[in-house]
């Protein structure tokens, strides 16, 4: 499983680690004294890898620091230090986010985002892998802005097997979840996993939506929501972030699921959204399957990213 998974992950990853490797893998290889020039190639990986200016020449810079300092004099303690940082960064992102859930009835995960950054897809996805783990989950239609919102996430409930409570179109969203929470309560289930619209005829009527669905889960179940994830779409880049801030301040988002990692070497965002937004990432999408998705570990990509 867990060599499934990490192979999985480089899959994935191909995209950004390829043109990454392209350019820093020689100065990994080498030995003997440290140059600059090997900083610098790093620091263009980095930004070519949609890691964000600031944070790449911040990085390249400390690095530039140690080996002023002395404390960073060969090649081969290169990839060792940016390895570090690149943990340190993505794990103090985990940390500031705690998932809790204390008092009783469902955990409720609202997941938000712009249409087509593939967060049907991704409800349906974590649904069969809660499944897979022993959890019974309730799927909540709260993009009822479309009918073919509502169609596609029942079609995707069938396919993993879970059941998907949802009501007309137009309906109140925030009905429909208080419907599911319901649901949930009364079969008992573990989870309930809510869908929500990424469009409105403006963007306050979204949040305002929002908002009220939030709130009304709030008023269902203790802490609820436990987990807000905005899904954005890796080969939008750092687009991503300017939709994370439109977002953020309103639903209260303590996670992302970066999807569509399999078509981009765009990776390098997901260090961006660790520094810039404060916020970790929990899933990776690596393609369009059910099984196309995988929890987000910060070793395990630091070292798909970096190993030559
Ligand atoms: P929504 O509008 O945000 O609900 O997005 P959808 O779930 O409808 O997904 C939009 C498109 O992105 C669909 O064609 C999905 O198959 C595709 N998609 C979603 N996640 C991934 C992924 O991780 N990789 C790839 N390649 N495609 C994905």
């Amino acid at each position: 499983m867990a060599g499934s998974f990490v192979k999985k992950l480089k899959h994935g990853l191909l995209m950004t680690h390829t043109e990454f490797i392209e350019k820093v893998g020689e100065s990994f290889r080498r030995t003997g004294p440290v140059e600059s020039s090997h900083i610098d190639r790093l620091e263009e990986a980095l930004i070519a890898a949609d890691t964000g200016v600031e944070l790449s020449i911040r990085l390249a810079d400390e690095l530039r620091e140690e080996i002023r300092k002395g404390s960073l004099t060969t090649a081969e303690e290169l990839r060792p230090a940016i390895r570090g940082r690149l943990l340190d960064l993505l794990n103090t992102a985990l940390s500031a986010n705690p998932v809790t859930q204390t008092g009783a009835g469902p955990k409720v995960t609202l997941l938000v985002g712009v249409n087509g950054t593939g967060k049907t897809t991704t409800v349906a996805k974590i649904a069969k892998r809660r499944k897979e783990n022993g959890a019974t989950v309730v799927l909540a239609a709260a993009d009822t802005f479309r009918a073919a919102a509502v169609e596609q996430l029942q079609i995707w409930a069938e396919r993993v097997g879970v059941p998907v409570i949802s009501q007309h179109e137009g309906a109140d969203p925030a009905a429909v979840v208080y419907d599911a929470i319901a649901s949930a309560k009364a079969r008992p289930a573990d989870e309930v996993i809510i869908d929500t619209a990424g469009r409105l005829h403006t963007h306050a009527n979204l949040m305002k939506e929002l908002e009220k669905v939030r709130k009304v889960a709030a008023r269902e179940v203790d802490g609820a929501p436990h987990e807000v994830l905005l899904v954005l779409d890796a080969t939008t880049g750092s687009n991503g972030i300017e939709q994370a801030l439109r977002f953020g301040a309103t639903v209260g988002v303590n996670g992302v699921v970066l999807t569509k990692l399999d078509g981009t070497a765009k990776g390098g965002v997901i260090l961006a959204i660790a520094d810039t937004l404060r916020l970790p990432v929990r899933w990776v999408g690596v393609g369009e399957g059910a099984d196309d998705l995988l929890p987000f570990d910060p070793e395990d990509f630091v070292d798909a990213l970096l190993e030559s």
